[in-house]
């Protein structure tokens, strides 16, 4: 039950309505549930003591559904013998007003049914009927060493427990099954003997303060430090401009040690992918040993995650590393955000409400008047955009992104990489490999260095043709092409998932000599393997790292010395550091350079920089070769002076010219049905409604949106649906948001809703 104690007062949340406390036993129950209708449904109260945010069970159509309760009400609409009664209340900590406040927002911002935005911000447990008490947690620590003569015979598994529980003071139950998911008999033992000890904690704080050794900062991250500190008691969005290995991380550390050092606080650090949690979660839990951290991310068990959501939302969490799913997670004590790597497209959910985390964040930081730390090698044109003071082109910002910049590598002697383009035209790859790329990873070979070579595509190769009738292996489901995997003899589709077997003719003109064409990881990995029959190569791509750890291994072998050439999807180019890498090779970027998705460019250029910057992290130089046949396009000249700022500036300037975004604001309707002619009714008729009210208003004007004609995505089929899409775009957030009221109010009366599934994606970044 809450208390009037609550952390959150309402006078640090001036913008909550009065409609949060209600210490009275309330006549009407308004509750928000997990259905597509948007409104709160009315429930008569039995007579229970309620709280706004608590968890309620009530009946509906029915079945019985997990709600929260969102506001009261004297009377209702509803009959009073038409009234059902809520069933059960659980009392469980309810979620806080600050929480609550936010997920309004984000419901009518992204246009979701309030309950749709509400319930899936849970962890699953909450959502399911049953009261949310949390299994015990419970850390190992070792506090005797075990004598080798004492270990049982056959111990390999226990060596490696051992040597985990040395590394770290203590260990989670998940951390020892991802180390062996035979641990507890091989611990149980160890435990009983007294060599080790068990406790249960709420929130962990394990590591060797032996290792806690800070290096003394230089004068940019020192400037950075201090600009934020100054200001930690106001919203203020930062933008953290850091090359790789610039110690971004490093600066990330000060602000934790300087924010949790006042009583009472809490930080939340997000990152775009799971798999970079668990590199984080080391650095932090080494050199900010003496607080309590917790990870939110979708690898954990749905009790741990209950586990380090409660942790959170109690408090006894004072840092909460997580992916975008953990934005919505209650931190009473929250003093700042930080969003590492800001630019990631991950941070977009793409199903159910489609929200950005990072702009999320930046809204639930304003509302709780603390500063935020976007964190980037290669901002988002969004966020570079929100840096500059131009008061013409920034009619609507209140708030100015304060940049900060860090142009060095931390680490005295590494150099920013040698970036060189191969013009393939001039010097033609044989199987994916130029001479010279092959030459250069020969060289490394030679001299003991690591290659990594990143092409963006997994499986064996992209197509499967006939040379004799020009048949192409098409999904039977999408409007894509089938990916050819060798290792796992079929056609997969990477689209909807479908899987066929290899045909061993065509099945078109039964020519039986089918032929794979272009590069994939699987293909490369294999020329790789022939031409340097003794190099020890790694491959890293979704097919490959499937389990939680799978991950972490590869990348342990990296350093141990245990690889010489790693072939990798985009899965590589973030955030490791790998000191004796010194070769990076870019093989089939060419699709993007011209793509008609405006993005496209913005993202290579960020994922290039990303991946170069794996390069001569360490003493010795890096070189990056990239075979591309636009030896001379600008991304190129500006990727090899390191010149992000140049870039971003000539897209910027695009931009504007062509009034997309950041210069202007998008929102898209999506809409999918088995035929397209319904689709493209349902599209016409919501744009012929949308112009129609566009025109109708009192000013319209240049700031007036403009309502695009339907068109189809590249993907046009996916998994049997027919898609298309319309566009609306507005240089005024508002006037945009008014006009998509409008839209979701007409496309839910709309008769043909019943046929096809539509969707509103605000700022949408995929089509
Ligand atoms: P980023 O997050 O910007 O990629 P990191 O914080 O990971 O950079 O720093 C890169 C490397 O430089 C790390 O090994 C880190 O320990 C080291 N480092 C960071 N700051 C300093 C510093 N001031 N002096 C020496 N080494 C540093
Ligand atoms: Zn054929
Ligand atoms: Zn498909």
């Amino acid at each position: 039950m809450p208390s009037a104690d609550s952390p959150l007062t309402s006078a640090e949340l001036p913008m909550l309505g009065a409609d949060q406390i209600n210490p009275s036993v309330p006549a009407i129950v308004r509750v928000a549930l997990d259905v597509p209708l948007d409104r709160y449904f009315d429930y008569r109260n039995p007579g229970i003591h309620i709280t706004v945010g608590q968890r309620v069970v009530v009946p509906f159509a029915g079945r019985q559904l997990v709600g929260i309760v969102m506001e009261f009400a004297e009377h209702s609409e509803i009959a009073p013998d038409k009234l059902k009664a809520l069933i059960q209340a659980f009392d469980d900590v309810p979620l806080d007003a600050a929480s609550l406040h936010l997920i309004k927002f984000c419901a009518t911002y992204y246009h979701t049914p309030i309950g749709q935005a509400v319930l899936p911000a849970l962890p699953v447990r909450l959502r399911q009927i049953k009261p949310a008490v949390s299994r015990k947690m419970w850390v190992y620590q070792l506090v005797q060493p075990v004598p080798a003569a004492q270990l049982p015979p056959r111990q390999k598994v226990l060596t490696r427990l051992l040597a985990l529980l040395q590394q770290q003071a203590q260990c989670s139950e998940a951390q020892l099954a991802a180390c062996s998911s035979g641990w507890r008999k091989a611990l149980l033992p160890l435990v009983a003997s007294g060599h080790i000890s068990r406790e249960a904690v709420v929130a962990m704080r394990p590591s060797l303060p032996a290792s806690d050794v800070a290096p003394t900062l230089n004068n940019e991250q020192a400037d950075a430090v201090q600009a934020i500190v100054a200001q930690l008691a106001t919203f203020k969005p930062w933008l953290l401009f850091g090359v790789t290995g610039s110690g971004k991380t490093e600066v990330y550390i000060r602000l934790l040690q300087a924010v949790l050092s006042q009583p009472q606080a809490q930080v939340l650090v997000m990152v775009p992918e799971i798999n970079l949690t668990p590199q984080l979660e080391g650095r932090f839990r080494q050199r900010l040993s003496q607080f309590s951290l917790v990870t939110l991310h979708s690898h954990l068990s749905e009790g741990e995650r209950l586990q380090h959501w409660q942790a959170a939302q109690s408090g006894a969490a004072q840092i909460v590393i997580g992916t975008r799913l953990s934005i919505f997670t209650p931190m009473p004590h929250l003093k700042l955000i930080i969003i590492d790597e800001e630019h990631d497209g991950s941070y977009k959910q793409q199903e159910g409400m489609r929200y950005h985390a990072r702009d999320v964040a930046m809204v639930r930081a304003k509302q709780l008047h603390i500063p935020i730390v976007l964190g980037s090698a290669t901002p988002s044109l969004e966020s570079w955009y929100r840096t500059q003071a131009n008061p013409t082109v920034h009619a609507e910002q209140k708030q100015p992104y304060q940049l900060l910049r860090l142009t060095e590598r931390a680490v005295t002697a590494a150099q920013l990489p040698k970036i060189h383009c191969i013009d393939t035209v001039q010097m033609p790859p044989e199987a994916g490999l130029t001479p010279w790329l092959k030459q250069a990873i020969a060289q490394r070979l030679a001299q003991g260095e690591q290659s990594l070579l990143f092409i963006n595509r997994r499986g064996y190769a992209p197509v499967l043709h006939c040379a004799a009738c020009q048949w192409l292996a098409d999904c039977r489901r999408c409007s894509a092409k089938m990916v050819l995997h060798l290792k796992q003899r079929l056609l997969r589709c990477h689209h909807c998932g479908d899987e066929q077997a290899i045909p061993l003719q065509c099945p078109s003109c039964g020519n039986p000599d089918l032929r794979p064409v272009g590069q994939a990881t699987q293909r490369i990995e294999e020329t790789l393997q022939l031409l340097y029959p003794t190099a020890r190569i790694a491959r890293v791509d979704r097919d490959t790292i499937q389990a939680e750890d799978a991950l972490t291994q590869v990348l342990s072998a990296v350093h141990a010395g245990e690889i010489d050439i790693l072939v990798g999807t985009q899965m590589l180019a973030k955030g490791h550091d790998f000191p004796n890498l010194t070769l990076v090779g870019v093989l089939d970027v060419d699709g993007a350079l011209y793509s008609p998705d405006y993005r496209a460019s913005e993202r290579l250029f960020a994922q290039l920089m990303q991946v170069a910057g794996r390069a001569g992290r360490g003493e010795k130089p890096g070189e990056v070769l990239i075979q591309t046949a636009f030896p001379q396009h600008a991304l190129f000249a500006a990727l090899q002076t390191h010149d992000y700022e140049a870039y971003a500036q000539q897209l910027l300037t695009e931009r504007i010219q062509m009034q997309f975004p950041p210069a202007s604001h998008v929102a898209v309707v999506k809409a999918e049905a088995t035929s397209y002619a319904l689709v493209e009714q349902f599209l016409t008729e919501l744009t012929d409604a949308a112009r129609q009210s566009v025109a109708q208003q009192a000013r319209p004007q240049a700031r007036s949106p403009i309502v695009y004609d339907p068109v189809r995505p590249s993907v046009a089929r996916l998994n049997r649906m027919e898609r298309g899409y319309v566009m609306m775009q507005s240089q005024h957030r508002g006037t945009l948001q008014a006009l998509l009221r409008l839209a979701v109010m007409w496309a839910r009366q709309h008769p043909l809703q019943a046929k096809l599934r539509w969707v509103i994606d605000v700022d949408a970044i995929d089509m």
